[in-house]
């Protein structure tokens, strides 16, 4: 018998999404697999040259619970560079990617009964670590105002149990990115009603012309004592297998973090560490600036191809490497045609006549969306875009 909690896990969508795409390859079809979280890339030179050099070092202990010194004070470094405020090494946990900083972050805040805002459609993970952490999810819908959420809603939903509002910018899965005013509107809600941001700018390396991402806290500097940044090098350096997440906050919840942490991982991998602490010493701008353009490339020749969708509109893609589907006119015409149908038929069907993985809307919070990610090899992304968008139209 598993314990009662064990309900609350469910295994995260965008897996599940990934599994499906793996088992119709494995069955000998030809699947283009557009469901992956993370970009193909090549390693980053320091990345490898850091970790190369912490093995020859013949590096194998524990390091400090939240991470080498060296490395946080480095990141805190990395933050006040963006956020334009002093951070220091005691307000950094390294942790083992961004999600076990946002674990961390629901485990030291979240009391039972405590309510969370989150804009939908969301990143699966952010509800999921909530309730395990024993609050209450309360989504605010964002699709009437461009995937943002609206301040009037958010204020309206905030009641005498709300703990904390989720802001993820730029956004996954929509790909929007926040606004200032946005922003700012929300960090004065968040101090009007006394409330933490978990703002979590993971895909802040990619923000796709004329938008900008912003810190929360550069733009609202009294926000900084409730907010906890969450960021890591997954996707910024396409280094998921890596899991070097940080998560920066005021002193106080960085020690809760570091004694959950002393009973949970311990410590991120010590290499791993190393290899992070020699880019952010030495830095790598020339893959950095060939990644971003990679992924701009991409979603320039995606733009274009599904710009030939007939009920379905351009989708914005600001910022991060995912385009999100509008389905809503394409089921209002099955409707028309006698059939209902949701994000998880269109999933299924792209899959078993297009040949194509994507994951549905559903998994997001939202029965009328699909999201595609653009991080792949760009022939792949060519191919994949063009069946899926044949299947499509021919829906009409
Ligand atoms: N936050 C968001 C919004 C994500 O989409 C993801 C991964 O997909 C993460 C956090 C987790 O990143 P990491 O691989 O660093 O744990």
């Amino acid at each position: 018998m598993l314990a009662q909690r064990a309900a609350l896990f469910k295994s995260s969508g965008t897996a599940a999404a990934r599994i499906a795409a793996k088992a119709a390859a494995a069955s000998g079809r030809d699947i283009i697999d557009l469901t992956a979280g993370e970009i193909w890339s090549e390693l980053a030179p320091s990345v490898r040259v850091g970790a190369i050099a912490a093995i020859n070092r013949n590096l194998n202990r524990y390091t400090d619970t939240v991470g080498l010194l060296k490395l946080r004070q480095a990141l805190a470094g990395k933050v006040s560079a963006e956020t334009a405020q002093p951070w220091s090494a005691d307000e950094i946990a390294v942790t083992s990617g961004a999600k076990q900083a946002l674990f961390n972050a629901a485990m030291a805040l979240l009391s039972p009964g405590d309510e969370v805002l989150i804009p939908a459609p969301y990143w699966t993970t952010f509800p999921a670590q909530a309730v395990i952490a024993g609050g209450t999810p309360v989504f605010i819908e964002t699709r009437n105002s461009n995937y943002v959420p609206r301040l009037v809603d958010l204020a309206a939903a905030v009641t005498s149990k709300t703990k904390a509002i989720v802001v993820n910018t730029p956004n996954n899965p929509t790909g929007a990115i926040y606004d200032r005013g946005t922003l700012a509107g929300i960090a004065q809600l968040a101090i009007d009603r006394d409330l933490w941001i978990i703002f979590d700018e993971c895909y802040g390396a990619f923000a796709h012309d004329p938008h900008t991402h912003h810190s929360i806290v550069s733009v609202a500097p009294g926000v900084r004592d409730r907010t906890l940044i969450v960021n890591s090098f997954s996707k910024s350096l396409a280094l998921t297998g890596w899991r070097i997440g940080y998560l920066a906050g005021p002193a106080p919840v960085i020690s809760a973090v570091k004694a959950l942490q002393s009973h949970t991982t311990s410590n991120p991998n010590v290499i791993a560490q190393h290899a992070l602490l020699h880019f952010l010493e030495r830095g790598d701008p020339a893959f950095q600036l060939q990644l971003r353009r990679q992924v701009a490339k991409a979603r320039s020749l995606g733009l274009s191809i599904l710009s030939a969708l007939t009920l379905v509109p351009r989708p914005a893609a600001q910022g991060g490497f995912y385009f999100y589907l509008d389905l809503t006119e394409l089921q209002r015409c099955a409707n028309r045609n006698g059939r209902d149908i949701n994000a998880d038929d269109v999933v299924n069907a792209l899959l078993m006549e297009a040949g194509v993985a994507t994951v549905s809307g559903t998994t997001f919070g939202d029965p009328a969306g699909i999201r595609l990610s653009y991080g792949i090899d760009l022939e792949l992304l060519d191919q994949g875009l063009r069946r899926l968008t044949v299947a499509l139209n021919a829906w009409n």
